[in-house]
């Protein structure tokens, strides 16, 4: 899923290869998926979108918005995004294909759900689209030190997990249950952990955590359990994700566990990251 490091980047690979290149042939819904969500019917994309030439890409939250005109695709976080050089051959399964004057093409392919929205600009009035737009990034100044105190302490926060509070309800757009992981294993803080329970130091930890980490993900391509737009695997080597369930822990040795929580599962140090 992106993210927001790998949102980040996306956005930037996509300025630098696709901006400047004109959409010459729309193939939408080319593979039925069910779980694929677009803006009214895919059908109308061709027209919509052809002939328009690819302006910039922006990120927010896990979410990119790629300008054509007047025009925006909106790639959400559970799509696989891809360019394509001219001879390169294009996947034989995709959601949208747009294929530029110049030869090459952009390719989205649905992973489990996930939308893939083509609309006028304006048009689209989505509420994680519109949350993901006004609240702030951790990759800005505006997301500061009491920008996240206000956070902690909205009346729900005391009671939940530190999984919860990070991830869920949109508080953070983009922050979800992959990056999580690492930031809280920074701080030496279990997912499970109660936010009532933190110490004034733990809040500031968390708080330069959740802002060093994310940077660090995004400087360096994006997570490695993750892809970019050439299919190239992030250079930030997580700590705690899929790929190194079972490893020792970096810091102090034992063996990374793997839960269930919370409808995803958890990546934590037994040691390091106490309850
Ligand atoms: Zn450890």
């Amino acid at each position: 899923m992106l993210e927001i490091p790998e949102a980040y980047v996306l956005a930037a690979q996509l300025s630098q290869t696709v901006s400047g290149k004109r959409i010459r042939e729309v193939i939408a819904d080319g593979t039925p998926h069910k779980m694929a969500f677009y803006y009214e019917d895919p059908q109308a994309y061709p027209d919509l979108l052809r002939g328009e030439q690819i302006d910039k890409a922006v990120a927010y939250g896990g979410l990119v918005e790629i300008w054509a005109g007047k025009k925006i695709i909106l790639i959400g976080d559970g799509i696989d995004l891809r360019y394509h050089e001219k001879a390169a051959q294009r996947p034989p399964k995709h959601q949208l294909l747009l294929e530029f004057s110049d030869g090459s093409a952009l390719s989205a392919k649905v992973q489990m759900y996930g939308g893939i929205w083509c609309f006028p600009e304006g048009r689209f009035d989505n509420f994680y689209y519109k949350v993901a737009q006004e609240k702030p990034s951790p990759l800005t100044a505006a997301f500061d030190r009491d920008y996240f105190a206000g956070l902690l302490t909205s009346p729900e926060v005391p009671k939940l997990s530190l999984k919860a509070f990070l991830a869920t309800e949109q508080r953070i757009p983009g922050l979800g249950n992959g990056v999580l992981q690492d930031i809280l294993w920074q701080v030496k803080i279990h997912p499970r952990r109660k936010v009532q329970t933190l110490t004034p130091a733990e809040r500031d930890e968390l708080f330069a955590a959740v802002k060093k980490t994310l940077r660090l993900m995004a400087e360096r391509g994006g997570r490695d359990t993750e892809k970019d737009l050439f299919g190239r695997a992030g250079g930030y080597r997580t700590a705690m994700s899929k790929n190194h369930t079972g490893e020792p822990c970096p810091v102090c040795g034992t063996e990374i566990v793997k839960q269930a929580y919370m409808g995803g599962s958890i990546y934590f140090c037994p040691t390091c990251q106490k309850v």
